[in-house]
């Protein structure tokens, strides 16, 4: 995710043996209300990891009383901010500490490969906690000149107790992009894990405490989106909700919020992002480029460069190109240091792709590799590639979340930015050209929340990210995320 290029080896490494789990609310591990649990399952195997206790609306009113007393009451509320910034670095280091540990946790409950695990997903989360622990105390207002003897400033203060839903595909990393801003600006939190991934979160929670967070600051219940989810989004003590998954999703977690007590809303939602190849770009690394923008994660990445819209004249060499490198790539256990993809998170989501791989069949589109699962256990499919595919077909203009490339051709530039603009995501697009015009004009046409120019997903929390339309609301990472979780304040003072 960082960078385009491939992860270097890791030392081979065994999967971790995982004790049931309780949720974190208040500083105490406790059992759920109800006393039920669920299973989390390995990917690779279909297979009960272990039990985690079933958060639902009991649970969450708890947490967040416990984090409405932090906010108000505790030491939280009188801490300087550079402490609290002492207190994220803290958690950073802690991480690092526990940087393998963690990565093979991550592996274990999402399927990813160890070795993007420990490669991406650890350090970007690591460097996340650091860079919000540098703005602890360097969020300020403004004084203003305002007319008659008055002295006016603003102040941006906290704005309360926090809901976050997070999804399964990068787990650890959407925590890290939730609770950074979030602590940074003095927020207390009350985290929903996804159903799918829970055990990371529960894991940093620990590494929370031991940091030193008060009790009631971070909270974490564990548990299904229309149970626990549903109560977040709609609790009336809750002042803002930060969400990201789906788009339908997104919308209940916003009507929720809207029809109980208006909370502030975020939400990071799907993409079916442009990925434009012209003829005069670089074509090895515009290949490499789309190859890992497509199947990075198993294609489980909502900025997934899903439409790869080729000039005419390189099409054929593209494809040939395209198609040499996914026939290599090699799929398997995600501890073993080889594996370059893992399977799907879920039954669900395995059964979801298949859908789409028959859709795109029975609709017209040129299936050249790929389309089956894999072995008799896991949730693997097989790289997937289509050509032929058309502006209209079910492939092309929905998410699909998985290991499935569509190859589009196109003529000119006008004709690609309209193309690439129908769509009702705008999260993120992508461009390969060597001509310097070109590619800003691309930028500037594409109505997208970031676009990369010879390169694809490359991220850094200094930089924000989000989407244009149904993509999402606001933004996250750098200075941006900031207005998230602040509440403008002015204040008059009378000078006469
Ligand atoms: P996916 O289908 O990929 O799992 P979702 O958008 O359903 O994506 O899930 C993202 C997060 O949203 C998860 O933590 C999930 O539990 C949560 N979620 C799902 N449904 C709801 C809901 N009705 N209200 C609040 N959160 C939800």
């Amino acid at each position: 995710m960082a960078t385009a290029t491939a992860s270097p080896k890791p030392r081979t490494i065994k999967p971790p043996q995982v004790k049931d789990q309780p949720l974190l609310i208040g500083g105490k591990w406790l059992d759920s209300v109800s006393g039920k649990t669920f299973a989390t399952i390995n990917p690779a195997t279909g297979e009960t990891i272990c039990q985690v206790a079933e958060g639902d609306k009991a649970d969450v009113d708890l947490a967040v009383k416990a984090a409405r007393k932090a906010f108000e009451e505790g030491p939280w509320s009188k801490m300087n901010a550079s402490d609290r910034g002492r207190l994220i670095n803290k958690l950073a280091d802690l991480i690092e500490e526990n940087q393998e540990e963690l990565a093979a946790l991550e592996s274990l409950d999402n399927g990813k490969p160890y070795r993007d695990a420990s490669a991406a997903d650890l350090p970007l989360t690591i460097k996340c906690y650091r860079y919000y622990a540098g703005w602890a105390d360097k969020i300020h207002g403004k004084t203003i000149p305002v007319d008659g003897p008055f002295f006016c400033y603003t102040r941006h203060e906290p704005v309360g107790v926090v809901g976050q839903i997070i999804p399964w595909n990068f787990p650890l990393l959407m925590q890290a992009w939730k609770w950074g801003p979030a602590l940074a600006t003095g927020c207390t939190v009350v985290l929903k894990p996804a159903e799918q991934t829970p055990l990371t979160a529960l894991r940093v929670g620990q590494l929370a405490q031991e940091a030193g967070f008060p009790d009631g600051v971070i909270n974490i219940v564990p548990g299904f989106g229309p149970t626990a989810g549903a109560a977040l989004s709609s609790h009336m003590d809750v002042d803002k909700v930060a969400f990201t998954g789906e788009y339908i999703t997104g919308q209940i977690v916003m009507e929720a919020a809207a029809k109980s007590n208006l909370k502030r809303v975020s939400l990071e939602l799907g993409g079916k992002s442009p990925n434009v190849v012209f003829a005069d770009a670089d074509l090895d690394a515009a290949v490499e480029g789309a190859y890992f923008g497509l199947f990075f994660n198993q294609g489980q990445c909502c900025c997934a460069g899903s439409r790869v819209f080729v000039e005419d004249k390189v099409h054929d060499q593209f494809v040939d190109k395209m198609l040499k490198k996914a026939k290599s790539r090699k799929l398997g256990d995600p501890f073993d240091p080889e594996t370059e993809q893992g399977p799907q998170v879920s039954q669900e989501q395995c059964d979801r792709i298949m859908g789409y791989i028959s859709a795109g069949k029975k609709e017209g589109a040129k299936m050249l590799i790929g389309g089956n699962r894999v072995g008799e256990k896991g949730y693997y499919i097989e790289p997937t590639v289509f050509t032929d595919v058309k502006d209209d077909m079910k492939i092309a203009k929905e998410e699909i979340f998985g290991p499935v490339m569509n190859i589009l051709r196109f003529k000119d530039m006008d004709e690609v930015v309209r193309r690439g603009n129908k769509t009702f995501y705008g999260l993120a697009a992508a461009v390969w050209t060597r001509d310097i015009n070109k590619a800003h004009r691309l930028a500037n046409s594409l109505r997208a929340g970031t676009v990369w120019i010879n390169c694809y997903d490359v991220f850094d929390a200094a930089a924000p990210f989000g989407g244009f339309k149904m993509s999402g609301i606001g933004r996250e990472l750098g200075e941006y995320a900031l207005e998230n979780y602040t509440e403008v304040k002015t204040v008059y003072v009378n000078l006469g």
